[in-house]
C-alpha cells in the first residue's frame, strides 16, 4: 500500500518554520492576558497563512512586520526565538496536524503533476448564505484557477446563525445558477457551476431540508454545526449521516477547528469503512483552521477504501485559494487521483452523485 510522499519540505530544519513559531505563539498566548493575548492568538492563526517562511525573511534582513498579524512586539518576539531556538514540544490536540501555507505549497511543488488536472472544488459559499462573493464572483474565479466546476454548497436552513437557505431559496438559487451557466455557455467558457447544498446534519444523522428539494441537486454536502463538543463516541452518527440518502459527502467530518475545538470522536474505521461501502465521500476540508479529515485520519480512510472530497469552504473568492491544503493533506497520506472525486470530469462526478 502506498503511505503517501516523502516530505522534503523542511527545507531548514536547523530554523523554526512558521508551524513551530504558531505553536509558540500560541503558548505565549496562553501564558498573557488582555491584548497580548488576543494579539498572540491572532498571530499564530495567521501564521498558518503567511506567504514566507519567517525564517526567510529574517535571513534576508527583513522586517518581520511584512507578516500579516505581526507589530513591532511580536516581531521582535520571533527573531528572539529565531536566534536561539528552543527545543520544541509537541503541540497539544487542538493544535496538532495543521499544515501551514508554505509547507503544502513545497510540498505541491514538488509533485507539480499532482494537482494538473484537478477538476474542481466542491465546497464554497456564496452571499446567498454567509458567503461575500456572488455566483457570477465565484465562478470567475474558479475559472481563474483553470478548474472546469465549482460546487456551490451554501448553508441550509437549521444553520441560522449562517443564514441558511430554505427550500424555496434554494430553488431560487438553483435558477440563478442555471443563469450563471447559460452566460458561461454562450461565452465559451468551459465551467460548470454546480448546484448543491451544505445541508445542516442534526445529531441523528438527519438533514433540514425537505429531500425533494435536494434530489434534483448535482450533489449534496451534509456537514454536522452543532453538538460538536461531546467526548463520547459519536461512531452511530457518523454511520446514520452517511446511510442518509441524501447526502454524497460528509463535509469537515470531525468538526475540528485550530486552537478552539478538537472535533468528534468514532471509530473511524468503521466510518471509513461504511463510506467505502455506500461509495459516499469522507472532506478534506481545506480552510485552514480546520484542515478536517486531518492526515492521520486521511491514512485510516486510505486504507479503509474511502473516496475523498476535496473542498476549500470558501468563503470569499480569494478563498477557493485554501485548496493547496486539501491537495497537500491528500498528496502526503498517499491518494491517488482515482480515490479524489475532484479529479473526475463533470459527467462522470454528476453520473457517480446520481447513483
Ligand atoms: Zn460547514
Ligand atoms: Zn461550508
Amino acid at each position: 500500500m502506498k503511505t503517501g510522499v516523502e516530505d522534503t519540505s523542511l527545507k531548514r530544519p536547523d530554523l523554526l518554520d512558521n508551524a513551530a513559531i504558531a505553536e509558540l505563539l500560541a503558548r505565549e498566548a496562553d501564558q498573557a492576558s488582555g491584548q497580548i493575548r488576543r494579539a498572540c492568538r491572532r498571530a499564530a492563526r495567521n501564521a498558518f497563512l503567511w506567504e514566507y517562511e519567517a525564517y526567510d525573511l529574517w535571513a534576508a534582513g527583513k522586517s518581520l512586520t511584512e507578516l500579516k498579524g505581526i507589530g513591532p512586539f511580536l516581531a521582535r518576539r520571533i527573531r528572539e526565538w529565531l536566534e536561539k531556538p528552543t527545543t520544541l514540544v509537541s503541540p497539544p490536540e487542538v493544535r496538532q496536524e495543521f499544515l501551514t501555507l508554505t509547507r503544502a505549497r513545497r510540498v505541491l511543488a514538488d509533485h507539480p503533476n499532482f494537482s494538473e488536472t484537478l477538476q474542481g472544488d466542491l465546497h464554497a459559499h456564496t452571499c446567498w448564505s454567509d458567503g461575500s462573493g456572488t455566483v457570477a464572483e465565484m465562478a470567475i474565479a474558479a475559472k481563474q484557477r483553470g478548474y472546469h466546476y465549482l460546487a456551490v454548497t451554501d448553508h441550509t436552513k437549521a444553520l441560522k446563525i449562517a443564514r441558511g437557505l430554505s427550500e424555496e431559496q434554494l430553488f431560487e438559487q438553483v435558477k440563478e445558477i442555471g443563469g450563471v451557466n447559460v452566460v458561461l455557455a454562450e461565452k465559451a467558457v468551459d465551467l460548470v457551476v454546480l448546484t448543491s447544498a451544505e445541508v445542516n446534519l442534526m445529531p441523528r444523522g438527519e438533514v433540514d431540508l425537505e429531500p425533494s428539494a435536494l434530489c434534483g441537486l448535482d450533489l449534496v454536502v451534509g456537514s454536522f454545526h452543532s453538538a460538536l463538543r461531546r467526548t463520547e463516541d459519536q461512531t452511530e452518527r457518523y454511520l446514520a449521516a452517511l446511510r442518509n440518502e441524501a447526502t454524497d459527502i460528509l463535509g469537515h467530518p470531525q468538526g475540528r477547528i485550530f486552537n478552539h475545538r478538537k472535533g468528534l470522536r468514532a471509530d473511524w474505521s468503521r466510518v471509513f469503512a461504511e463510506a467505502a461501502r455506500l461509495d459516499k465521500a469522507v472532506e478534506i476540508d481545506g480552510y485552514p483552521d480546520r484542515q478536517d479529515l486531518k492526515m492521520s485520519l486521511l491514512r485510516l480512510a486510505l486504507k479503509e477504501g474511502a473516496r475523498i472530497s476535496l473542498g476549500t469552504d470558501a468563503h470569499h473568492p480569494w478563498q477557493l485559494g485554501f485548496m493547496d491544503f486539501a491537495l497537500a493533506a491528500a498528496l502526503l497520506t498517499g491518494f491517488e487521483h482515482d480515490r479524489i472525486i475532484n479529479f473526475m470530469p463533470v459527467q462522470e462526478l454528476r453520473r457517480w452523485s446520481s447513483k
